[in-house]
């Protein structure tokens, strides 16, 4: 099923990713493409979102019109068990239930839409010291970071200039959300190869045909210091 891609990275990589589970945290325009790419490269998924389907999702997330109503994580599960094993959790992430969820995961991808549920996730990934990413799509532009130990947290980069802006009230180019999740989960696998995930805040203005990484910096009083880079 994998050849092409044992093809490139070998025998052993493949094997690597085969023995490794992800967690996508939030199964919308960003993670469902994230958790597909994924589970087709053959690696174990963990899938936390409790959303049900709805109409207006089908313009940028590959759900069908059959799934309206039904929970993403259920879709989702049904989709991608026959490629690889997907455990499930309906629930919206939290401080108090993120290391039951998680435990397992040895990294955790952004398909969030918000920093109050981001900032869990870092704030447990720097505690934990796993990686994770941060993606967020927006009219026809779209982020990416990924934070290893020793890197700019996103306290670091974002605390105090979140930007309030949403897809509901800006809108969004249909393929732009999946564009950045494919990207997540394209950095994960380069993680989990042994190749190195992209430094710095990427950015990825379509209209504006400007493709761009920023260096970010720690800020000196942030929870993230004193870390080891690896
Ligand atoms: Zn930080």
């Amino acid at each position: 099923m994998r050849s092409r891609q044992q093809a490139f990275i070998g025998k052993e990589k493949q094997e690597i990713l085969e023995k490794s589970t992800i967690a996508v945290v939030g199964l919308g325009g960003t993670g469902h493409a994230a958790a597909e790419y994924l589970a087709r490269a053959g690696i174990k998924l963990i899938l936390v979102d409790n959303d049900v389907v709805e109409r207006c999702n089908l313009g940028r997330q590959a759900y069908g019109i059959d799934d309206i109503g039904r929970l993403k994580v259920v879709v989702m599960k049904e989709r991608l068990s026959p490629f690889v094993n997907v455990e499930t959790h309906a629930e919206m992430l939290s401080s108090y239930n993120i290391d039951k969820f998680l435990q397992k995961a040895g990294i955790i991808l952004d398909g969030t839409d918000n920093f109050e549920a981001r900032f869990v996730v870092n704030d447990y990934c720097i505690k934990k010291k796993k990686p994770f990413t941060y993606a967020a799509a927006i009219r026809a532009e779209s982020s990416f970071m990924f934070w290893l130990p020793g890197r700019p947290c996103l306290r670091c980069v974002f605390s105090g200039k979140a930007a309030n802006d949403s897809c509901e009230k800006d809108g969004i180019l249909s393929p732009v959300a999946a564009f950045v999740g494919t990207l997540s989960a394209i950095e994960a696998i380069k993680y989990l190869v042994g190749e190195k995930p992209l430094e710095g805040l990427a950015s990825f203005d379509f209209f504006g045909n400007k493709f761009e990484t920023v260096k970010t910096r720690k800020d000196g009083k942030c929870m993230c210091n004193g870390q080891e880079e690896i």
